[in-house]
């Protein structure tokens, strides 16, 4: 399994964790954009911790984690980062940025807000927590996160080469874990350093980490890197922008073209096919009226 999400429990401390691997995909989704190195970075440590938050997700839920650039600092280079996963660890992600952006987590990331919102897909409550970027890393953001929205003790490592994007996650589990065990396995994991995640498989790294304890690994799931854009997808949004809004493009060019800002994938539609699709909308929702 290339790409997976592999839970294991430190059982002898309390400290439940998650650990991701992901290496297959990644030019399908990312390479038609042509990301600066320092954002693709960021990019890969994003679409790396997301899974990491999803593993609790269950019954049909989408959750959705965005970056928002400082509305302040106008030559932010880093304008927006959106990653999306759903219950079956399907994932995509992207970034739109200023021409040349580059400059570690603070120089991109600094002073914007993370929005972590999680949506049943049959409605019911959502939820959406806010917080603002702060610390060194997006793990140290990360971990206050955590504290903040959670309030749970965390430790995040991530990792990102062009081709593999890597994450480790520790939890305490505050009913079977006393203050000692989890400054024992903090300390331990603390050392590890971005090299070392990246070359090491996750049982290997698990091992040689606690190498004392009681680490219990259990079945990994696979994460599926790819984009679920489709024509459907992309016929709502049109309608969702309505007739107006189109007009000058039709207007001026005869056609929609429309191109999925996360993978690539460009639709194109006709005018004739324009004013099906509204003509097919406002019929239905005639019928639905009548009903
Ligand atoms: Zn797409």
């Amino acid at each position: 399994m290339a790409n997976r999400l592999l839970p294991f429990l430190i059982e002898n401390r309390g400290v439940r964790g998650f650990a991701v691997e992901i290496t297959e995909g990644i030019p399908d989704l990312l390479g038609w954009r042509q990301y600066p190195p320092d954002v693709l970075r960021l990019l890969g440590h994003v679409l790396a911790a997301t899974p990491l938050l999803a593993a609790d997700l269950r019954n049909e839920t989408r959750l959705n984690l965005q970056f928002q650039g400082s509305a302040q600092a106008a030559a932010a280079p880093l304008k927006l980062l959106v990653s999306q996963i759903d219950q079956n660890l399907q994932l995509r992600g992207m970034a739109k940025f200023e021409p040349g952006a580059e400059g570690d987590f603070q120089a991109l990331m600094g002073g914007g807000t993370l929005a972590c919102l999680i949506e049943p897909r049959s409605g019911g409550e959502r939820y959406q927590a806010l917080v603002e970027v702060l610390g060194d890393s997006l793990s140290e953001a990360l971990e206050i996160y955590y504290a903040q929205s959670e309030q749970l003790r965390s430790l995040v490592r991530l990792g990102a080469a062009p081709d593999r994007f890597v994450g480790l996650m520790l939890q305490r589990l505050p009913e079977n874990s006393s203050d000692d065990d989890w400054v024992h396995v903090y300390h331990l994991a603390q050392t590890l350093h971005e090299p070392e995640l990246l070359a090491t498989e996750a049982e290997v790294l698990l091992r040689r980490l606690f190498a004392e304890d009681r680490v219990r690994v259990f079945e990994p799931r696979p994460i599926q890197l790819q984009c679920q854009c489709s024509h459907a997808q992309i016929s709502a949004m049109l309608l969702g922008l309505g007739e107006d809004e189109l007009k000058p493009l039709l207007v001026e060019r005869g056609r929609v073209d429309v191109t999925c800002e996360f993978c690539g994938k460009e639709y194109g539609y006709r005018e004739v096919e324009v004013r099906e699709l509204f003509a097919a909308a406002q019929a239905q929702a005639a019928e639905h009226r009548l009903q």
